[in-house]
Formats: structure tokens, C-alpha cells, sequence
């Protein structure tokens, strides 16, 4: 699929050599020629990546990028500023309005393309983890998108690869009143020290004395603890050729000599906001996912899922006169297995219990632990005798065999299981559970490891 891009600048010369430059690399390409028209064309299409002049008549670059920034429906949108080569200034009002990236006009191939290129990966992720999110749980949605409002670049922690005494001490200057700064000037231990260091940027030289910068990068890609850690080069003008060489090995970004201080703190900033705002996405949304629908122990569904699922199952079952078995399950004398063995056995019991559980039942069958030692299974499309079968496979594998909890310990478990079928008019979640548990009493007292339905 290729990425879209929005090309905003008040003359259309502008916009048609952006235009051209990108639709050679195969980017499909929007124009715009005011901040106005840039807002009205993301409200109605999706848009990946905004190229935005900064002075346009009327509504100028900031503005507009601050009405971007400023919406919840577009602010994911990358933004990159297009400044004036003469004003560092505009970088800075640019970060305040929450420009992404920054280019010099008339921006040069290489960096276009590499910018361009950068922060439509980014998208691309986070496109993927805010539809997993909508997907799953609203709450998901919500819990990434206070995420993402809360994400500061301060306080960074900054790794220099750097063997030159001066160049390393320079970085490190402009860095240190945000930022927390470790230099290496021997790039041999590079990987070694950045696997520990927890870092979130690493900026590396391009002129270290007899070693090469991009084996650097590439140990860097490599090493499973600094795989995602955004790289920046600090390169010198002659450099060009292998600049591009280390953005194909997945370097980030880079910035050219002299180093000019804004702008190096611009990228790290850049570079630290993706970095915490990817990795708070993906903890959200995998956290409060797991936390909202399974439970901790076992890895079946809770019990707010089962209830919240139940029903819906129930309704569509009903809408199209089918099926629906709801088997309730509870394991025999377990009370005596924690006395006897302890809790944590007890909790291991438990797992391999949900293991064979799962083993046993159909794909379309969703298992949940109903609290406690109490499992409950909702079989669609189950009659009499399938729901029957399968309760009595479960049954059958909890018992053929004693569960090994570790040390030699085996111990022997029963299941006693109560089955009731959507057959009554009316039936609801509650009722039809509440009869399962009926007949999961009976199954108790008429001794225990054995499948009875209920007298429906
Ligand atoms: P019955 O055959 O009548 O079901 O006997 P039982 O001993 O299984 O029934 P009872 O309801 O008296 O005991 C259930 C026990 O399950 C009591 C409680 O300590 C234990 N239990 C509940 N939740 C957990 C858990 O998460 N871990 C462990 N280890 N034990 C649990
Ligand atoms: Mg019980
Ligand atoms: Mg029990």
C-alpha cells in the first residue's frame, strides 16, 4: 500500500516539484494550496504525512499545524515543517505548534525522501496499533489516547558514540541541560554498553578514527535490546553516500556538521516523542486489553468478558433460532488440594486445568474462569448430544490422568459439570446460568466427576 502525502504551499511551482519528486517514488500525492485547504482535505481523506509551508497568506504553516495538532481526528498525522534555510526561529515555533520534522527549502532529494520515509513508518505503526485498539476495547482506544497526550521528549537518556574528545564534549554540551548524556569513545564497547543503558536515542559520529559508523548502527539493529532504539548521525557534507546507506540499515535520522543547536535538539526531541509514544501505545493498548478481557492466572476470558459475551451470544442464538449450550464447571475437592499442598500448588493445579480445558473444547467454544475454582463454557450451535460430547470430553481429560505440579507431585483432580440448552422462552444469561448451576449441584451430589443436564 502506498502512503499518501499532502503537499501544502501557497505556490504552485512549489507544489508541483514536491509533487513530482514523490510520485517518482511511487507516494500518492495530494495538493493543497492554503492552511485552509490542508484542514478541509484531512477532515475528509486519510492522509499519512503532511508536507507544510510555513508562509502562506491567511492562515500560515504554525497555524495550521497547530489546528492539526489541536484536533483528535488528525493529530497522529505526521507534520514536517518546510522553513526558510536562514531561520532557525521558525524551528522553534515549529516545535511549539507540534510540527514532527523539519526541512530546508528547496529540500534536497535525500532528505525528503528520508524524511519522508521515517515518519511514514512511524504511521503506519501507530495506525496498526490504534485499529487493534478500536478493534478490541473502547477503553483501549481511550487509555492510547491519553497516551499519547501525556508523551514528553525531556529528560531523555542519550548515548554519544563519539571518539573525538571535542566533537563528543560539543553534543554533549548542547544536550545536557534536558537531557541525561553518556559518551563512548570506544566504539568496540558500543554494543555492549548500550544493551545495558536503557538508552532512547543514540547518536553516533560519522568520522570515528579507524572503525565504521554503520557497523555501529548495524550492531546496534541487531542486538535485541537496542533493536528499536532510535540512531541519529551526526555526519559531515561528504558524507552523503553512506548517510543513505545507514537510513537503508534502518538508521533514523541524521544531522549535518556543524551542528547547529536547535536543530540537534529538535531531532533528539523528534526522536525521543516517537520512541516513549510507540512504546506507551503498545503497553496500553496490550495492558488494558489483557487486563479488560482475560484472566491473569489461567489466560482464559474473565468473567466481565463472559457476562459482557454471553449476552450477545445469547441474542444472536435466539435472533436465529439456534443452539447455545452453557456448561458450568467446578472442580472437585479442591479445598483439600490447597490444604494439603499449598496455594501455589493449588495455582498450578488451576493452569494445567484451563490447558486441558482448552485442549478439549471446540475453536468457536469460549472458556472463561468463572472465579475461584469455577470454569464456565458457552457452546454455540451446541444441541443435547454435541454439548454433551464435549462436556464429557472435558471431563475425561481432567481425569484420565493426574496433573504433575512439579517435584515428582501428582496429583488426581475431578470435574463435575452442569449443562443447560437455550430451550426456554425467555431464557436470559442469568436464567440459563443459573440452571447450569442447578444441575452442577446434582452432578455434586450424585458423586462428583460426572456431566448432568439440566431438567429443562
Ligand atoms: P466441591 O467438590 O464441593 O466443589 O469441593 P471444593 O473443595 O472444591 O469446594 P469449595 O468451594 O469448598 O472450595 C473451593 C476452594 O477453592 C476454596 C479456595 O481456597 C480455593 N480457591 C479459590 N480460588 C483459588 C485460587 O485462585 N487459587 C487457589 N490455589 N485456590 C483457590
Ligand atoms: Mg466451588
Ligand atoms: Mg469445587
Amino acid at each position: 500500500m502506498s502512503a499518501r502525502v499532502l503537499v501544502v504551499d501557497d505556490i504552485p511551482t512549489n507544489v508541483k516539484l514536491l509533487e513530482a519528486r514523490l510520485t517518482a517514488e511511487y507516494y500518492d500525492v495530494l495538493c493543497a494550496y492554503s492552511g485552509q485547504e490542508a484542514l478541509d482535505i484531512c477532515a475528509t481523506s486519510q492522509v499519512d504525512i503532511i508536507l507544510l509551508d510555513v508562509m502562506m497568506p491567511g492562515m500560515d504553516g504554525f497555524e495550521t499545524c497547530r489546528r492539526l495538532k489541536a484536533n483528535p481526528a488528525t493529530h497522529h498525522i505526521p507534520v514536517v515543517m518546510v522553513t526558510a534555510l536562514d531561520q532557525p526561529s521558525d524551528r522553534i515555533t515549529g516545535l511549539e505548534a507540534g510540527a514532527d520534522e523539519f526541512l530546508t527549502k528547496p529540500p534536497d532529494d535525500m532528505q525528503l525522501l528520508a524524511r519522508v520515509k521515517s515518519l511514514v513508518r512511524l504511521k503506519m505503526l501507530t495506525d496498526e496499533l490504534r485499529s487493534r485498539a478500536q478493534t478490541g476495547r473502547d477503553m483501549a482506544v481511550e487509555d492510547a489516547q491519553l497516551a499519547m497526550g501525556n508523551i514528553n521528549a525531556d529528560n531523555g537518556r542519550i548515548l554519544v558514540v563519539d571518539d573525538s574528545g571535542r566533537g563528543a564534549e560539543r553534543l554533549k554540551n548542547y544536550l545536557v541541560p534536558s537531557h541525561r548524556v553518556d559518551v563512548i569513545s570506544d566504539p568496540t564497547s558500543v554494543a555492549m554498553q548500550a544493551a545495558d543503558g536503557d538508552y532512547e536515542v543514540v547518536l553516533v559520529s560519522m568520522d570515528l578514527v579507524d572503525f565504521d559508523p554503520l557497523r555501529v548502527c548495524s550492531q546496534l539493529r541487531t542486538l535485541e535490546q537496542t533493536r528499536s532504539v532510535p540512531i541519529i548521525l551526526v555526519a559531515d557534507q561528504g558524507d552523503r553516500a553512506k548517510v543513505v546507506r545507514g537510513l537503508e540499515l534502518g538508521v533514523n535520522d541524521f544531522i549535518v556538521r556543524p551542528v547547529e543547536r536547535h536543530e540537534l535538539l529538535a531531532r533528539v526531541r523528534t526522536q525521543i516523542r516517537r520512541q516513549r509514544y510507540s512504546r506507551e501505545l503498545r503497553e496500553s493498548v496490550t495492558n488494558t486489553l489483557a487486563l479488560a478481557i482475560l484472566d491473569e492466572l489461567t489466560g482464559l476470558y474473565n468473567r466481565r468478558y463472559f457476562e459482557r459475551h454471553a449476552a450477545l451470544m445469547l441474542q444472536k442464538a435466539t435472533e436465529q433460532g439456534r443452539h447455545l449450550a452453557m456448561v458450568m464447571l467446578d472442580i472437585d475437592f479442591f479445598k483439600p488440594v490447597n490444604d494439603t499442598y499449598g496455594h501455589d500448588v493449588g495455582d498450578l493445579v488451576l493452569k494445567e486445568f484451563a490447558e486441558r480445558l482448552k485442549r478439549s473444547i471446540r475453536g468457536v467454544d469460549l472458556a472463561c474462569r468463572y472465579g475461584g475454582e469455577e470454569f464456565v463454557i458457552l457452546m454455540p450451535d451446541a444441541n443435547h448430544s454435541q454439548a454433551h460430547n464435549i462436556a464429557e470430553r472435558v471431563r475425561a481429560a481432567i481425569a484420565e490422568m493426574p496433573f504433575e505440579v512439579g517435584n515428582g507431585l501428582k496429583i488426581k483432580v475431578t470435574v463435575s459439570v452442569g449443562v443447560a440448552l437455550n430451550e426456554r422462552f425467555g431464557d436470559t444469561p442469568e436464567t440459563l446460568l443459573k440452571r447450569a448451576d442447578v444441575a452442577l449441584y446434582r452432578a455434586k451430589e450424585m458423586g462428583r466427576n460426572q456431566v448432568v443436564f439440566d431438567a429443562a
